[in-house]
């Protein structure tokens, strides 16, 4: 089964004219902003950015290049992309992808917040829809390339490894998630405690999250809060021993690696 959300159709992503608005396009991040990525967006690149080299709108005919194959997606979306995809819109389609699945290995007992990890390539989480909830898009190395990688009005993209996947929380998300008394819930951390919109039921985000977007309320436990959609953040970090993505048969991931408390008398815990 190839990891797509079942409530909604992924898309769009890329405009491919001038004329094109925020309904034929997804969205952009940019300074904790969520921008519509549309036509005229694109033509105002140079400014948005200050850099004369964008020229993502043909200034004659109003055209927009998207990269419209699954080897041109699979070119521009590297790290290291195809200098002659400079000035595209980057989008991959769901249906280049190969019948496949995903395997998560995550704490069925969430330990204590206590050792703090980072989102590693596994991402930070799943949407309770089977969507990974992927750590920070590479906006600098996208920008670099004089590329823009929309993502759709739901946060998310496709890339040819880890399939549809978001980058942000959206309201899309929100509305879809079931809602208990402190919030929707939207999630699951890499570390098995939940995750909650970024806003709480009573409609105001908590104060008092730690570094990870995480805190402790009674009747609920740890979990945390996803961040702002325009963030291109939705955990900062992971705040207790998390699991893994499995990417293919030979990698196995070990998640029974209990930390431990400290001996009695104190000492270093057991890694
Ligand atoms: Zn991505
Ligand atoms: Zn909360």
């Amino acid at each position: 089964m190839k990891p797509q959300p079942g409530s909604y159709t992924p898309g769009p992503w890329c405009p491919t004219q001038a004329s094109d608005g925020p309904d034929k396009s997804g969205i952009w991040l940019k300074d904790g902003q969520v921008l519509d990525a549309d036509g005229a967006f694109m033509g105002k690149l140079p400014e948005l950015y200050q850099d004369k080299n964008w020229q993502m709108v043909d200034p004659k005919t109003g055209k927009i290049k998207v990269t419209d194959t699954r080897e041109a997606c699979d070119a521009a979306a590297r790290p290291d992309v195809d200098p002659k995809y400079r000035n595209y819109c980057v989008q991959c389609l769901p249906e280049y992808l190969e019948s496949d699945h995903q395997t998560y290995v995550i704490p069925l007992e969430p330990l204590a917040p206590g050792r703090t990890g980072e989102v590693r390539m596994g991402g930070a989480g799943l949407a309770f829809n089977g969507v990974r909830l992927d750590g920070p898009a590479p906006v600098d190395a996208i920008l670099g390339a004089y590329t823009i990688a929309p993502f759709d009005d739901c946060g998310g993209h496709v890339n040819l490894h880890a399939g549809y996947h978001y980058h942000a929380v959206t309201d899309c998300l929100n509305k879809s998630a079931p809602a208990a008394s402190h919030g929707a819930q939207i999630g699951m951390a890499m570390d098995g405690h939940l995750i909650f919109a970024r806003l709480a039921a009573d409609g105001k985000a908590p104060a008092d999250l730690d570094r990870c977007n995480g805190h402790t309320v009674q009747g609920v436990g740890y979990h945390y809060h996803a961040g702002a959609p325009g963030g291109n953040s939705i955990l900062a970090c992971l705040s207790a021993e998390s699991g893994c993505a499995l990417e293919g048969a030979a990698q196995t991931c070990d998640a029974s690696q209990v930390r431990r408390p400290p001996p009695p008398g104190g000492g270093p815990p057991p890694r």
